[in-house]
């Protein structure tokens, strides 16, 4: 038989927007059950980078930066090419600085050089991404202590217990009923039922829920559903399987974004893997700003597609956007490998010699050709591209309009690793509407919101990859639902 228990408040996943939300709720006096698939609270933070970005914050006065939220705006718009939700944008950009303040207030371990202009992505016009020195770690060192201060009082965590679906069809047919959110007419979810450890279904009901259940670039079979056919290549966290967005489907809730997919500039699988990357940290050395490029980078039929050091990112991914199944080659030769820096700065060259031995993204021969048929690439294209190539660097003239022209491929052994167009965030997501409440058939649901990489990694960068557009508002919008689900009136910017 079915069991019901009974809270104010459910938060679905205990990551990156779920933990502030509990937090803030339960310090607003709500009973709080979060409930977490996984064995343990910290979603994807366990592995992102969780760089962050915010203008007008203390830290950047501190160093002379002059910025704002308005000036923040206008930098995601651009990078974006407007393809980025204006709305939602301005109310991550409105609250980012509170969330930068409120993490140095409680301790958080900020990188001495932040914040800064970095290049991994397609960069801001003035420094304002930060990151701790030990990355989403560093925020965990943040959240972790607090959420268990509250898990001490009056918020439930369910560990092993996955949300299987919203219960709805309530109407809200009276308003200023006490904790009840909703015009007349409006449709409610009652709660949720999830499936507890031992397989048992149990229905929660709720006066309010959050999902922050996070994306689905852990989930190889649904990414293409949901991404227009693109292939999942990447570090994603496995919880990151999408079964909020297709349970809040299944209760009426709509899917945008799937257009808005652009991959992030390269990336190596696993070996014996047929999606998931080798972590962020050991992704090879791509960016030319930080490594110029002595290899020449081509598509699976052996042919260069773009200047492998044009200095904007997005440039390079909407070329390879452009080539079959998002791969490309990195090719170079032994005096490349001997004279320049480390293509894969984290390994040394035992770890290189053991993945060119029996890794299959990773070939090496004696001659151009052997090498392109181990790669499965044309040997009379690659062969030609390399002559090319060479002959662009004895004339300083490339075709690409490529300027680091540093030394020819024509030494053996040649080396050529395979690269992905990579996911780092899931693009498509759950509408939702500018108080972030998911929308369903009729409107938006009165009491069931949504924050996180569930509402849509395109939703706050476009079609592109904004610096700190995920994390940051995954933490500003989680601690503004918190209070929101409390009925606070303070100006969450004043968190
Ligand atoms: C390697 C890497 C580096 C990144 N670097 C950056 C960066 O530098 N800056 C940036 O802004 N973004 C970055 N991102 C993206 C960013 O980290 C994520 O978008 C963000 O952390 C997601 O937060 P979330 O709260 O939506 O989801 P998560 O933090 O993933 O939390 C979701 C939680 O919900 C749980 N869950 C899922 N389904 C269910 C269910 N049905 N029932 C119960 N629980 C469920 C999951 O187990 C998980 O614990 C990076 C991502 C990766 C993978």
């Amino acid at each position: 038989m079915q069991r019901t228990t009974t809270t104010d408040l459910v938060v679905v996943g205990a990551g990156t927007a779920g933990l502030p939300a509990a937090i803030e709720a339960a310090a607003h006096g709500l009973r709080v059950t979060v409930v977490e698939k996984g064995d343990r609270p910290g979603g994807t933070l366990w592995r992102s980078w969780a760089q962050l970005s915010a203008g007008g914050t203390a830290l950047q006065r501190a160093k002379g930066i002059r910025d704002s939220p308005d000036l923040h705006f206008d930098d995601v718009m651009r990078i974006s090419r407007n393809t980025a939700d204006p709305e939602l944008v301005r109310l991550a950009v409105d609250h980012a600085p509170a969330t930068i303040e409120w993490l140095m207030a409680s301790g958080f371990d900020m990188d001495p050089d932040a914040p800064a202009v970095l290049h991994f992505h397609e960069p801001y016009l003035l420094p304002r991404t930060y990151w701790g020195r030990d990355a989403g770690r560093s925020v965990l060192e943040v959240l972790l202590p607090a959420f268990e201060k509250a898990c001490a009082g009056s918020v439930t965590l369910a560990l092993g217990t996955e949300l299987v679906a919203f219960r709805t069809a309530e109407r809200a047919v009276e308003t200023g009923k006490p904790g009840e959110p909703g015009e007349p007419g409006e449709v409610r979810v009652a709660g949720v039922t999830v499936r507890d450890p031992d397989g048992t279904f149990r229905e929660i009901d709720a006066t309010n829920v959050i999902l922050t259940s996070g994306g689905y670039a852990g989930n190889p079979e649904l990414f293409p559903r949901l991404t227009s056919g693109a292939p999942l290549a990447g570090p994603a966290s496995p919880g990151a399987e999408g079964s909020g967005i297709l349970a809040a489907v299944d209760a009426g809730g709509r899917v945008r974004g799937q257009d808005r997919f652009l991959p992030t500039y390269g990336g190596v699988l696993r070996s014996g893997s047929t999606w998931e990357t080798v972590g962020l940290d050991d992704y090879p050395a791509l960016t030319p700003q930080a490594r110029a490029p002595w290899e020449i980078h081509v598509n699976t039929r052996g042919e260069r597609f773009v200047a492998e050091d044009a200095p904007s990112v997005d440039d390079r991914e909407n070329a390879l956007l452009a080539q079959p199944e998002l791969k490309f080659w990195v090719v170079y030769d032994a005096a490349i490998r001997r004279s320049a820096p480390a293509l894969f700065p984290t390994w040394d060259e035992t770890e290189l010699d053991r993945a060119f031995d029996g890794h299959p993204s990773f070939v090496t021969a004696l001659d151009l050709t052997t090498l392109a048929r181990a790669a499965g690439m044309d040997p009379g294209v690659l062969a030609d591209t390399v002559a090319a190539y060479n002959t662009a660097v004895a004339s300083g003239d490339d075709p690409f309009g490529r300027a680091h022209l540093p030394a020819p491929i024509a030494e053996p052994p040649y080396y050529a690793v395979l690269n992905h167009g990579t996911t780092l965030k899931s693009p498509a997501g759950l509408a939702v509407d500018s108080r972030l409440r998911v929308i369903g058939p009729d409107g938006p649901f009165a009491n069931l919101w949504a924050a996180g990489e569930v509402i849509g990694g395109s939703t706050l960068s476009g079609k592109s990859f904004v610096s700190g557009m995920s994390v940051t508002p995954a933490l500003g919008f989680g601690r503004m639902l918190g209070r929101r689900a409390a009925g606070a009136t303070t100006d969450p910017g004043s968190m």
